[in-house]
């Protein structure tokens, strides 16, 4: 049975934590940004948190924007030498998955249905997106779309948040899904419902999108973003962090959460909840009162939580 979170709350507990942890991993939406805006005091904290000699890692489930556009987002945001390999985007998850839950090799051709991250990761491997944001989708539904018409030489099928969700989109992808009997991988870059947007307002994520389409072909996915394991063990090889002395922080108990704690970091205790995203002090109040009541139960119960990510800083500096 979990213990009940650890409210971070003062400078003993904040200085706990940094003698357990050595690495930190981050989620990116709720915890250092919200979209395009920076958390207050997010910066501060990293900048003590390297001071001491602590490795972090960006862990985001938004499969949007590549490795290589994220780099520009953490520089244009006031961070210094945050370079790709420490940023894991649920685009880079499905081209590695790929490779290594389906051993299909560079060159073939890889169906998507998402924004230009994906197809900007799966260039970078070698691999030829079609599909995707190629114009052509754009247009209305028309059943003699050159679209519809089925390339045997695709391998496999990835699907991640996208602005441009369309019919033409939906039913070309569903052709894929469908192909030989179901049997071209479907690869779902996330799980996540809704993420928290500008202006206040809850917008839909990857997961809506990855969901469609698995209620449509009537069939599963491979989720390869949090809380997928071997996401985790990935990044966790890339860096040689140790698993009892990483910890991950988030803001969305199913998802984040669930990833460090199924991942057994930090000995069973390597999850902090932020409040400054999707989850609301009431959320956790309602997940503590009754655990059973929710898809996963216990494992979206957070180690600790901590209301910004700012506020660490501030607590130890
Ligand atoms: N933005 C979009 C469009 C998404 O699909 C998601 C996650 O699915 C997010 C943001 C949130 O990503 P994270 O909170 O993991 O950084
Ligand atoms: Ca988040």
């Amino acid at each position: 049975v979990r213990k009940n979170p650890v409210l971070v709350s003062d400078k003993a507990h904040a200085e706990a934590l940094l003698e357990k942890y050595d690495n930190f991993l981050f989620d990116c939406d709720g915890v250092i940004w919200l979209d395009e805006k920076l958390i207050p005091g997010v910066l501060k904290t990293i900048e003590y948190l390297e001071s001491k000699g602590k490795k972090f890692a960006f862990v985001t489930n938004n499969s949007s924007k590549s490795r290589e556009a994220y780099v520009a987002k953490f520089l244009s945001l006031g961070f210094k030498g945050i370079t790709r390999d420490r940023i894991f985007p649920t685009c880079f998850a499905a081209v590695q998955a790929l490779q290594n839950v389906y051993n299909i090799q560079p060159n073939s051709k890889v169906w998507v249905l998402g924004d230009s991250g994906i197809e900007e990761e799966l260039r970078e491997e070698g691999y030829i997106p079609v599909g995707g944001t190629d114009k052509r989708l754009d247009q209305p539904f028309h059943p003699d779309h050159e679209l519809l018409v089925v390339d045997p030489e695709v391998a496999a099928v990835i699907v991640g948040s996208t602005k441009e969700f369309n019919y033409m989109r939906i039913a070309s992808t569903l052709q894929y899904l469908l192909y030989k009997n179901k049997s071209i991988p479907f690869i779902g870059a996330n799980i996540d419902r809704s993420y928290p947007g500008p202006n206040g307002l809850i917008l839909p994520a990857g997961g809506s999108v990855v969901n469609y389409m698995h209620y449509t072909a009537d069939r599963e996915f491979l989720n390869v973003g949090k809380p997928s394991k071997v996401f985790l063990d990935g990044i966790l090889a890339t860096h040689n962090y140790d698993r009892s002395r990483t910890l991950m922080v988030g803001d969305t108990l199913y998802t984040d959460i669930k990833f460090g704690n199924d991942g057994e970091l930090g000995n069973g205790s390597g999850s902090l909840l932020v409040l400054t995203g999707g989850t609301k002090p009431n959320d956790l109040h309602q997940l503590l009162s009754n655990p059973h009541h929710y898809e996963g139960g216990e494992s979206l119960i957070p180690s600790y939580v901590i209301e910004s990510l700012g506020t660490l800083g501030e607590l130890l500096s």
